[in-house]
């Protein structure tokens, strides 16, 4: 008989897994506390080459093609601008021709992958803890006092799992120090000139005492990743800025997070005014859809690789942001949740002629998540660290005269 798989949490690394699982032949259950896969936060997920990768090998070809159909590709958008507070260019990221990224709503990627479970995920399904029976059988128990057993049981229940909790005798993350808002704008809601100004691009400013604006362009319908309109099945359906806005957590911060909608609109640009930022360079966030803008926490876990996952390796084990909860700054949590499902799928093949056990296979599996989970961690808390480095006495001065020299710069290299 085949192994059997219990994993907890279907959201973006526990539905990638339980899709390549079931697709392996396993024996597989994903468990979430959510009733609809669809009635979820979040806005859009980034996924580079090697994520595509590891989705090739979990998800059929057919999955494959209508998530590509509803991404939007970054070759297609114009490289990434910098501005300052006042709305001046301070320059360009890299060229984007050559990237083979795609951007796709955090909703239809969770669709696809839960079409792709099929009857083997179970929602409503809230995990109050994890043992081992008196077999020593990993056991997963719920809120509703059920329980079941399994061979395996894989934690992928997000930034406060219990599982991972369970197995590091403790929290696997912490607040990073800042707080993020996020919205959407329909790129059409923005008068002309700001239309021009932003451009079919992504962008980020950054302002003194801790200000920070990430505008992300997507377009699943003019810049899809492939053409094919009949597969499409994006949620977004024009092009939009999704915008996050950042700083650091603070008591004042921390009443922001009672308010909603238009209120939290309202605060939020009154907090930039006060910054001194240009109302043209606010447009975005006055103009957002009130529903969409919502605040989130940014949690993450050590940026060394030697911290992460810090457990013998058995029966239950761990994956994506329950191990290495990564804030969204580089746009590569969902990516490494995605890889890791599919190195703990390659790893447990290898037990199946009996020449590996399932121990070592396991422990095959956290050594590359703790490479994989240090260095995109590392990769994101250099926005976290720019962005608190400019709420200190010097950083404020810093970013105050460095960005009009910068800005004046560019404009002269134009
Ligand atoms: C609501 C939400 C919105 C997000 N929006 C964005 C975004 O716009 N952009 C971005 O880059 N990243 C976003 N993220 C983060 C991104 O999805 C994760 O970094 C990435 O998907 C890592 O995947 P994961 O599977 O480890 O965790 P997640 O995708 O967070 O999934 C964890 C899952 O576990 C379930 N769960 C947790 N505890 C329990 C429990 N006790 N019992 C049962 N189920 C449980 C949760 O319901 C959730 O579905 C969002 C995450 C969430 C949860």
């Amino acid at each position: 008989m085949s192994m059997r798989v219990v994993v907890v949490g279907g959201g973006i690394g526990g539905l990638a897994l339980g899709a390549g699982l079931r697709r392996g032949g396993y024996q597989v259950a994903v468990f979430d506390r959510d009733t609809d896969v669809t009635a979820t936060g979040g806005y859009h997920i980034t996924l580079d080459q090697r994520a595509q990768s590891a989705l090739e090998r979990l998800v059929a070809p057919e999955i494959m093609r209508r998530l590509l159909a509803s991404g939007s590709a970054l070759r297609l958008r114009e490289r990434d601008a910098f501005w300052d507070r006042r709305g001046r260019l301070l320059g360009h990221g890299p060229d984007l021709t050559g990237s083979a990224s795609i951007d796709v709503d955090r909703i239809t990627l969770r669709t696809l992958l839960a079409e792709a479970v099929g009857e083997d995920l179970h929602l409503g399904r809230d995990v109050s803890g994890v043992d081992h029976d008196e077999h020593g059988r990993p056991r997963v128990a719920f809120a509703d006092g059920t329980s079941v057993t399994a061979d395996l049981v894989v934690g992928a229940d997000g930034t406060h799992s219990v599982v991972a909790r369970h197995l590091a005798a403790g929290p696997t993350n912490r607040p990073a120090g800042i707080i993020g808002f996020s919205g959407r704008t329909r790129r059409a809601d923005l008068s002309p000139a700001e239309q021009r100004r932003l451009g079919p691009r992504s962008a980020l400013a950054i302002g003194p005492r801790g200000a920070a604006l990430y505008i992300g362009f997507l377009d699943p319908v003019g810049n899809a990743a492939l053409d094919a309109p009949e597969l499409r099945m994006s949620v977004t359906t024009g092009p939009t800025y999704i915008w996050g806005a950042m700083f650091p957590e603070s008591a004042q911060t921390e009443s922001l997070r009672d308010l909603h909608g238009a209120q939290l609109q309202t605060a939020l640009l009154d907090r930039f005014r006060a910054r001194g930022w240009a109302d043209r360079t606010l447009e975005v966030i006055a103009r957002a859809d009130p529903a969409s803008v919502a605040a989130y926490r940014f949690n993450a876990a050590s940026t060394r690789a030697t911290d992460l996952a810090p457990w013998n390796a058995g029966r239950i084990t761990a994956l994506g942001d329950a191990v290495h909860a990564t804030p969204p700054t580089a746009g590569m949590g969902a990516g490494a949740a995605i890889r890791d499902a599919a190195d703990l799928l390659d790893q447990l093949t290898a037990t199946i002629d009996g020449t590996t056990t399932l121990a070592d296979a396991v422990g095959r599996f956290e050594a590359g998540m703790r490479q994989r989970g240090g260095e995109v961690l590392t990769l994101a808390m250099k926005t976290v660290r720019l962005i608190l480095a400019t709420d200190t006495t010097l950083g404020a001065a810093a970013t105050a005269v460095a960005t009009p020299i910068l800005a004046a710069a560019t404009r002269l290299r134009r």
